[in-house]
């Protein structure tokens, strides 16, 4: 069998750099055909000196000179959906609304996408939704709990008719248990130290207020089309059980692993079939519990607004995704605390204009006016 080839968009992050483990892992299955970073010159240049891609995209013109320098007889170029010409697979790993291009190239090309991305999906899905019926186009999700979604999907024969209840879980992240008084002084680092997942510095801050939560409901819902009153979810902190999903017959099936990410980025690179390597194996002797409570949604607020922001449906989780982008950037720079996050994504959702996008074009507007208001928002924040 002749190897797959796999194109990586965002190959310096954290999705990127774990993508190519497993992929020298399951030595001679998958061969590296393409990569894509934003300005991560020197990373994406000893990635390329490794697995000789035929593609390596920049896309910081200031970068992409000395990218290109670097790797004679390698085409550099700064066109991001130059990577998906020579793939059967592309994994996007690329942070945020940047990976839009990303996911609409490849399921317009008819190939594979193991999407880590989220952002692309939960903003542009009127858009993204018909590009998934191209002929060869096919979604597969990296996210850890999408994915045990998707595993667990395929014990029913019937999903339309036999999916009672999808049930994410969350971590809960490094503030979980903690008052909303409490949280009021949290600082960056104490936002990043995820207690079990090794991710990013937004998706962490994400999972520190459960955005990453409220997204990946939106993102399940654009999945899998179920109803949000059948998307449930549950804080579980050992990270253990991945998601479930409840059958019509009161059956759960749940998909369990240690947290690791190569494990999703390995099934969407092998999907249907699974890969020969795995990155640990639960040890039942140790594992004693597994604890699951309910998010404290009283606290952590970004959770109700992504279901709001679900429901209302159109451009509002562009929006919601849009302004929760602006706030983290802003957490991280130090111009706003941590709990003003949320606030930074109600003034926002308040101004929200209800247009519905159809074209990509109008994706990327209803993206621009989102941070133009959310900006204006954060300028109006209390210090
Ligand atoms: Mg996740």
């Amino acid at each position: 069998m002749s190897a797959v080839r796999v194109a990586i968009a965002g190959s310096s992050g954290s999705i990127g750099t774990q993508t190519l483990e497993v992929i020298r892992a399951e030595a001679g299955a998958y061969e590296v055909v393409a990569l894509a970073v934003g300005s991560s010159a020197d990373t994406v240049i000893a990635q390329a000196r490794e697995v000789r891609p035929e593609v390596v995209v920049v896309t910081d013109p200031d970068r992409r000179r000395e990218v290109a320098d670097a790797l004679p007889g390698i085409d550099v170029t700064d066109d991001l959906t130059a990577l998906i010409g020579p793939a059967d697979v592309v994994v996007n790993g690329v942070v945020g609304f940047a990976g839009l291009p990303v996911t609409v190239a490849t399921l317009a090309a008819g190939k594979r996408l193991a999407l880590a991305n989220k952002e692309s999906l939960i903003a542009a899905g009127p858009v993204v939704q018909p590009l998934r019926a191209t002929p060869g186009a096919e979604l597969v999700p990296v996210d850890s709990e999408h994915c045990a979604v998707h595993q667990c999907l395929r014990s029913s024969v019937d999903q339309g008719r036999e999916v009672a209840r999808v049930v994410l879980t969350a971590s809960g992240g490094p503030f979980r248990g903690r008052s909303a008084a409490d949280l009021a002084t949290v600082t960056v680092d104490e936002a990043l130290a995820h207690p079990t997942w090794s991710m990013g510095p937004k998706i962490s801050v994400d999972s520190s207020t459960l955005m990453n939560k409220g997204l990946e409901v939106i993102e399940a819902h654009e999945l899998f089309g179920t109803p949000y009153d059948r998307i449930e979810v549950v804080v579980h902190p050992q990270s253990i059980v991945h998601s479930m999903v409840e059958f019509t017959d009161g059956s759960t099936i749940a998909q369990l692993s240690l947290p690791d990410m190569r494990l999703p980025i390995g099934y969407a690179l092998g999907h249907p079939h699974r890969i020969s390597t795995s990155f640990g194996r639960i040890d039942w002797a140790q594992l004693s519990r597994l604890d699951f409570e309910p998010p404290d949604t009283a606290t952590f607020r970004c959770l109700t607004l992504a279901y709001e922001a679900g429901r209302t449906g159109g451009s509002a989780p562009a929006w919601l995704s849009a302004a929760n982008e602006v706030a983290v950037d802003a957490f991280l720079l130090g111009r706003i605390r941590w709990n003003q996050i949320p606030d930074v994504c109600v003034g926002t959702l308040q101004v929200h204009d209800g247009a519905v996008p159809t074209t990509i074009e109008e994706v990327i507007a209803a993206d621009a006016d989102a941070r133009s208001a959310a900006e204006r928002v954060l300028e109006e924040l209390p210090t």
